[in-house]
């Protein structure tokens, strides 16, 4: 009890009286006591201090955000959605050497790959379980050409399981789609990398 108006007590302000539980509360015995209580009961002096400690809030700056409308801002080093990136000129970075496989401590990337006719290694198959990752971020820091990164994405919730079922083509299409943002986020953490 002494407790919980303790800590109403700093909530509220220094000056404001505990407002605790009504059946804990100390009986006044003496008539100055009771006279004091009496007027506070009469006044409703605690709903008034109340009702002052919410007009308060009301001004006060919101710590809340309007949430899907409103975002808030989000590190540089976030590990959100994963994504496979390309060159500017369109081309695959990944070079299919499997790092990212081998890291992986939940092994849930499949990659398969074979040589190009140009004599260049690209992987055939690229797939992430969504639902195994634990987003460690191990894949993007073995990728010696950047390719697999976990980008700032963090809105892909899905309705099954098939659908964090993603494949090469799911991964490039987010790739192409955030890769702005990624490249930004890379070059900030450039330095500590
Ligand atoms: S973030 Fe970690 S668990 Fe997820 S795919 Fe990459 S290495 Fe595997
Ligand atoms: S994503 Fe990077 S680490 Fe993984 S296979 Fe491709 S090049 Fe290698």
């Amino acid at each position: 009890m002494e407790g919980n108006q303790r800590s109403f007590a700093v909530l509220s302000g220094k000056d404001t009286k505990p407002i605790g539980d009504p059946a804990q509360r100390e009986i006044p015995k003496d008539l100055a006591g009771v006279l004091d209580e009496s007027a506070q009961t009469l006044f409703l002096t605690e709903m008034m201090r109340g009702l002052n400690l919410t007009l308060k809030a009301f001004f006060d700056q919101k710590v809340t955000i309007n949430y899907p409308f409103e975002k808030g801002a989000i590190s540089t080093r976030f590990r959100g959605e994963h994504a496979l990136r390309r060159y500017p000129t369109g081309e695959e970075r990944c070079i299919a050497c499997k790092l990212c496989e081998a890291v992986c401590p939940a092994q849930a990337i499949t990659i398969e790959a074979e040589e190009r006719e140009d004599g260049s290694r690209r992987t055939t198959r690229y797939d992430i379980d969504m639902t195994k990752c634990i987003y460690c971020g191990f894949c993007q820091e073995a990728c010696p050409v950047d390719a697999i990164v976990e980008g700032p994405n963090f809105e892909f919730v899905t309705e099954t399981h098939e659908e964090l079922l993603y494949d090469k083509q799911k991964l490039l299409d987010n790739g192409d789609r955030w890769e702005t943002e990624i490249a930004s986020n890379l070059k900030a953490e450039s330095l500590y990398r």
